[in-house]
């Protein structure tokens, strides 16, 4: 077998993860690593720490825990983990990964309450303090912070400021944005954060993290629902085992992505990536705009990460046959996710960069065919 047919993509991945990783990210998958010798365990503490120092200059009040599976695993983890038996889930939701959580949160018997924004719009702060101030007995609340849904951001830096002026713990799943914009978690109150392997960090899928207020997660030994899914249990093993994992870990992604924050460092830290993936998302939406595609989100909600457009008014246009056009190309898109609209996303993270996008807009423009000229108007 020859190395290059074994590295090379076929496509390029714009979606928001599993994506596209560098063919040295890829390469660093190539040994085999003993899952409890120190070897492979130095390079687990070195992640765990690297981690806290992306999320925070306050490294003394924060660890890192790493969880085998995908990010939703760490979700769970997390979820079934720091909520006491007697807890009260306030959960923030604007899309599919908001309402996940929820369903993890009702699986596992945590009362749990809903603020909904619907999918095209952010949650209504008035309203969060109206409900935090009624329902005394709410202790935590969860937000997503880039609702992969649709693109959207939500402003985890308000939500911090009223759930710490009513004394809440605050738990945000950065799974699409950790690495990939700019955060200090201390300043924006939050005490549990969640994101995995194979979104911003650009690493492959395998295992998620979380990043915990140390003080709160000491409280936290006798709550978990789940013997896998113990996070404070995997914590403490880490914490004393010199970042042993409970049970056979994925050594090879582990290893990936140990390459993978390397990279990130090379590039120039979080704010370049962050620089990056913005200036794709402006390449991409000024692009689409000039093809006649309209994007779902106003500017000032829209994330970096992912962008959500409408179909085409084309009645004619199937999405089928447009993604297997781009495909066949050299870029993988990703369908919609908006319940009631018909939309389809397109990602920029991953090693993705302006020359991408550029040749991903000339691919569309070629494939227009569908686009009468009555509709360019
Ligand atoms: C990707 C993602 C998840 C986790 O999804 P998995 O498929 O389990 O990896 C959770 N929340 C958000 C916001 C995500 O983008």
């Amino acid at each position: 077998m020859n190395l290059n047919d074994v590295t090379n993509n076929p496509y390029l991945l714009l979606t928001p993860g599993p994506l596209t990783t560098t063919e040295t990210v890829k390469l660093a998958m190539m040994k085999d690593w003993c899952t409890w010798d120190d070897d492979y365990n130095n390079i687990v503490q070195d992640i765990r720490q690297k981690l806290v120092r992306l999320a925070t200059n306050s490294v003394d009040k924060y660890s890192a825990v790493l969880m085998q599976g995908s990010g939703s695993f760490s979700v769970e983890s997390l979820i079934g983990t720091t909520i006491p038996k007697t807890g009260k889930l306030l959960v923030l939701t604007n899309g599919v990964y908001g309402n996940r959580i929820v369903k993890t949160a009702n699986i596992l018997g945590i009362d749990t309450v809903v603020l909904d924004s619907g999918e095209v719009a952010q949650p209504d702060l008035d309203k969060l303090s109206m409900i935090l101030d009624l329902d005394k007995e709410i202790t935590h609340v969860a937000v997503v912070h880039c609702e992969t849904t649709t693109g959207m951001l939500n402003p985890i830096e308000k939500v911090g400021e009223i759930v710490k002026k009513h004394n809440r713990i605050y738990i945000v799943d950065a799974m699409s944005s950790f690495g990939g914009i700019e955060m200090d978690i201390d300043t924006l109150g939050i005490d549990y954060l969640i994101s995995s392997a194979n979104k911003c960090i650009e690493g492959v899928p395998g295992f998620g993290f979380a990043l915990v207020n140390v003080e709160e997660f000491e409280k936290c030994s006798a709550n978990a629902r789940s013997l896998s899914l113990d996070l404070y249990d995997q914590w403490k093993t880490m914490e004393e085992h010199n970042g042993k994992w409970r049970f056979t870990s994925p050594t090879h992604v582990v290893r990936a992505f140990s390459q993978a924050l390397k990279e990130l460092e090379e590039e120039g830290g979080v704010s370049k990536r962050a620089a990056r993936y913005r200036n794709n998302q402006k390449t991409l939406v000024e692009g689409m705009k000039k093809l006649n595609f309209k994007p779902l989100l106003p500017e000032e909600l829209q994330s970096p990460i992912i962008t959500s457009f409408y179909y085409p008014e084309d009645p004619s246009f199937s999405f089928v046959e447009f993604y297997n056009k781009l495909k066949a190309k050299g870029f993988v898109i990703y369908p919609g996710k908006v319940t009631n609209l018909n939309t389809f996303r397109i990602g920029n993270i991953g090693d993705v960069h302006q020359k991408d996008i550029e040749s991903l807009l000339a691919a569309i423009e070629e494939s227009r065919y569908w686009l009468k000229p009555a509709f360019k108007n």
